[in-house]
């Protein structure tokens, strides 16, 4: 069996110590067998432990080496469709519960990293970025929204009072939330597992789900071994592939690159962001940022819809970066890397049951990080039969993409790039 080691990115770079897992050899049994150790594996499996489950891992590669382990590392309160969407097309009551669930997985996160003592560069302040006045329209509004769900750490902020906190003359406005924040991802994931491991949950890595046979006692297998399980949680996201051809069907993987610059000066990393916010503009194909714990620009944007690995990402994204800081031009790009993500039509997360005892979520379309922590209680709450916030996300309605599996991909290409051209032009 091949090892699938990391993929080269800043984040595999700098993590803490990283344990070898063992790949599942033979068979066991448990309560709960989770398939993916992203955050939503981990955040299900820490929710599962905390309350008196036995658990079991299986990841196809290394814990995080999925979007988790890949990502921006920002973390973004609200789902990336919001809630005023969620209003249009659900009833008030669950419009209610999810959008008073909007920002609990950043509390989530912090809740864990000091439980759990993760060392993971943990720093308060995220900024939305409004690059043209109808973005702004839309900050306003948004803010109202979320005041209306009890979310009201929020500030907006004009043209001069974003230049104090990121220095350059792209915005014309923008809203900083203290709830938001950055992380080193990677090893987030990390210290979730190495929670997940003090809790007694165990985690095989190198062990791919290849089947599940459903029914009264599911058993999922993998290369060398198999896991009997009175519950399956399937938290394969966009890496998943067609493990279940139902959870495929209608959600795409998409990808999105990543580059670090080499480490800038204190002076220069303070010119640009002086108070270490991360930031996202309000694109439809957006441009997020911030710094590292050791002072390099983190820099990521663009979607490959379909997730195919562009063969050079720094030719993609450094010249949007250099339109962000063009003082960086002379600046060394030391790593740049692709990760994937799961799209749905609504952009919102598709979260249920197959039969009794297999429970997912997938397909937080990009805005996961704060996400898949909150999947992963509300999963928990579903095991120990409390479903009311589960069924508030399981009776979101989906729809699969127009053109199927051949033509979702350029269809949903020419939809975006209708988007990005409304962006450019302001309209
Ligand atoms: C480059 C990039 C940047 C992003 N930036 C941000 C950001 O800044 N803020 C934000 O909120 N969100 C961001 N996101 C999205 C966010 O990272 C994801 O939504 C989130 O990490 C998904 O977590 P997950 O656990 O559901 O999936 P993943 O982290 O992808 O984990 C899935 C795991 O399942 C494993 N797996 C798959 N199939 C099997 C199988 N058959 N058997 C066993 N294991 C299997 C995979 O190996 C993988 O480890 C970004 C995503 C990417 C790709």
């Amino acid at each position: 069996m091949a090892h699938t080691p990391y993929p080269q990115s800043y984040y595999a770079a700098s993590a803490n110590p990283v344990p070898e897992r063992p790949e599942l050899n033979g068979e066991v049994e448990t309560d709960v067998c989770i398939v993916g150790a992203g955050y939503t594996g981990l955040s299900t499996a820490i929710a599962l432990l905390e309350n008196g489950f036995k658990v079991v891992i299986v990841e196809a590669a290394k814990v995080g080496f999925g979007a988790s382990g890949r990502n921006g590392g920002q973390i973004v309160n609200s789902y990336s469709r919001d809630i005023d969407v969620i209003e249009r097309s659900v009833g008030a009551k669950q419009a209610k519960l999810l959008g008073d669930m909007a920002f609990e997985g950043g509390r989530i996160i912090r809740e864990r990293i000091a439980k759990y003592n993760i060392q993971c560069d943990l720093k308060d302040g995220g900024v939305f970025a409004a690059n043209t006045p109808k973005h702004m329209k839309h900050l306003e509004a948004q803010k109202k929204l979320w005041e209306r769900y009890g979310h009201t750490q929020l500030e907006l902020m004009d043209e001069k009072r974003i230049r104090e906190v990121v220095n350059t003359d792209l915005y014309v406005g923008g809203m900083l939330d203290m709830s938001g924040g950055h992380i080193h991802p990677l090893n987030l994931a990390l210290g979730e597992a190495a929670a997940v491991e003090s809790l007694g949950g165990v985690i095989h890595e190198q062990s791919p789900a290849t089947r599940i046979d459903r029914g009264a006692n599911p058993v999922v297998h993998t290369p060398k071994g198999r896991v009997k399980a009175k519950f399956v949680v399937v938290a394969g996201n966009a890496y998943l592939g067609n493990l279940l051809p139902e959870l495929s069907a209608k959600s795409m993987p998409c990808g999105t690159q990543v580059i670090t610059t080499e480490p800038l000066s204190d002076e220069v990393a303070q010119s640009l962001l002086p108070q270490d916010y991360c930031v996202e503009d309000c694109n439809y194909l957006l441009d997020y940022y911030r710094l590292s714990g050791d002072k390099r620009l983190i820099f990521g944007g663009g979607v490959v819809y379909g997730a195919r690995d562009p063969s050079n990402i720094e030719a993609i994204i450094r010249p949007k970066m250099l339109k962000t800081f063009p003082q960086l031009k002379n600046v060394k790009i030391d790593y740049a890397w692709t990760g994937n993500f799961l799209l749905t039509l609504s952009r919102l997360p598709q979260v249920g049951r197959l039969g009794d005892n297999i429970y997912y979520s997938q397909g937080c379309s990009g805005h996961g990080v704060t996400y898949t922590h909150l999947a992963g209680k509300v999963l928990g709450e579903a095991l120990r039969g409390q479903a009311e916030r589960f069924d508030a996300f399981a009776d979101l309605p989906h729809y699969p993409f127009p053109g199927g599996q051949l033509f979702r991909v350029p269809f949903t290409a020419i939809g975006a790039w209708y988007y990005s051209l409304r962006d450019k032009f302001g309209i």
